[in-house]
């Protein structure tokens, strides 16, 4: 990892591509979902953390809109009312689209933008960088909005402009991130409850971009509309699937076209699972905690059908060497693995997990750890 923090970056990326100082900067972590996979856009709970990697922003009130990522060559002027580019741009023209409506976006402003995130592996870089240019722009502005009013603009930024049919998770935990903690976020209540995790979680990307196959998250959402449409026939109030219980599975396995039924029981049982999940954590029940993870796991592989084969070696590897659990985090087809592990063996389990997805692969994942940290902030410019 990049020893030079995302804020330092940014702001040398700024000075040098236009030329004078940034006035304002900001930054926003990705998350790790511990679990709740898929769980969001269907009214049930999700249980993310934070990450120690962030998205840093630097930026200047201006005339026009630019835009210039390390990720990407050249400073881009942009007119925020054309067509979307189908580019990274999009993201950030979204966020000023959303922050007009507010009334909270400078006129124009240059903007430079840095991460050490992983990009497109599951771990919400998209998130890290609205969330980040909403807190940046509207400083800019002159209006300092609440973290929930940071998370629906990011969220209305991707969902509404960019168009990924993405739920509010990312978004969320992006903006209310706490050091030392996972959130409880019940999506359908809206409420969000902090659960203490002091450990660390180890991350080992799978090294499969899931940008290759965008649409299969966009499939899966579709899929969970129409088997809502077909449980509203007899179940006529029903507002989202998570509503459903277990004892509703064998109804939905009668009434629902065959390739739905798995899709439900994923939402279903992931649902259970994600409130559990954060019970044993609220007891330090690691060992519970690691079984759930597992058959969070499974259920991707068997009903949602969104993990990879590099996932499913790298979760089988971790269980063998001896970790808790292990499950693949984020939207899937791709992405990283998220791995709980006894504290005083972790660092010898992702060796040999390493190790095995090596012999495989022939190559290495990239291994890191994290503890829970901290939501979007204000940066002081580095000097
Ligand atoms: P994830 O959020 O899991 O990393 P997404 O596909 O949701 O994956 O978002 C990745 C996209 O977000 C990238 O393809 C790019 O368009 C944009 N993005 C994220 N971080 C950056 C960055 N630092 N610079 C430029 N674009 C970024
Ligand atoms: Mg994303």
């Amino acid at each position: 990892m990049n020893r030079v923090s995302p804020a330092r970056l940014a702001t040398s990326l700024f000075t040098t591509s236009f030329a004078t100082r940034p006035t304002v900067a900001a930054s926003a972590p990705g998350r790790v979902n511990l679990i709740g996979e898929h769980t969001d856009y269907n009214g049930g709970p999700v249980l993310p953390v934070a990450l120690n990697r962030r998205t840093a922003i630097a930026a200047r009130a201006a005339a026009r809109w630019a835009f210039v990522s390390t990720t990407d060559d050249g400073v881009h002027h942009l007119d925020i009312e054309a067509p979307m580019r189908q580019a990274w741009t999009d993201y950030l023209v979204g966020v000023v689209r959303e922050l007009r409506v507010l009334r909270a976006a400078p006129p124009g402003a240059e903007m430079a933008v840095a991460s050490n995130l992983p990009i497109g592996a599951g771990l919400s870089s998209s998130a890290a960088l609205t969330v980040a240019a909403a807190k940046a722009l509207s400083l800019l502005a002159g209006k300092r909005l609440s973290p929930a009013a940071l998370a629906e603009v990011a969220f209305r930024a991707e969902y509404h402009q960019v168009g990924v049919r993405c739920g509010r998770m990312d978004q969320t935990i992006a903006a209310h991130g706490q050091r030392g903690l996972a959130i409880l976020f019940e999506t359908a209540a809206g409420t969000l409850q902090p659960v203490p995790l002091p450990g660390r979680l180890w991350i080992m990307e799978t090294g499969v971009s899931h940008r290759l196959t965008g649409g299969a998250l966009n499939d899966r959402r579709r899929e969970c509309e129409e088997a809502l449409a077909f449980c509203r026939e007899w179940r006529p109030g029903l507002g989202y699937l998570a509503q459903l219980t277990l004892d509703d599975l064998p109804e939905v396995e009668r009434r629902l076209p065959p390739p739905l039924v798995p899709r439900v029981r994923h939402v279903v049982t992931e649902t259970v699972r994600t409130r559990r999940a954060a019970q044993a954590l609220a007891a330090a029940d690691l060992a519970t905690l690691g079984r759930l993870l597992v058959e969070g796991h499974e259920s991707l592989q068997r009903d949602y059908e969104s993990t990879v084969p590099e996932a499913d070696l790298l979760v089988a590897s971790a269980l063998d060497h001896g970790a808790y659990g292990a499950r693949l985090t984020g939207a899937g087809w791709g992405g990283a693995v998220v791995v709980l592990a006894p504290p005083d063996r972790e660092a010898r389990i992702v060796a040999e997990v390493g190790s095995d997805f090596h012999k495989r692969y022939r190559r290495m994942p990239a291994t890191w750890n994290t503890r829970a940290s901290r939501g979007v902030r204000r940066e002081t410019i580095p000097g």
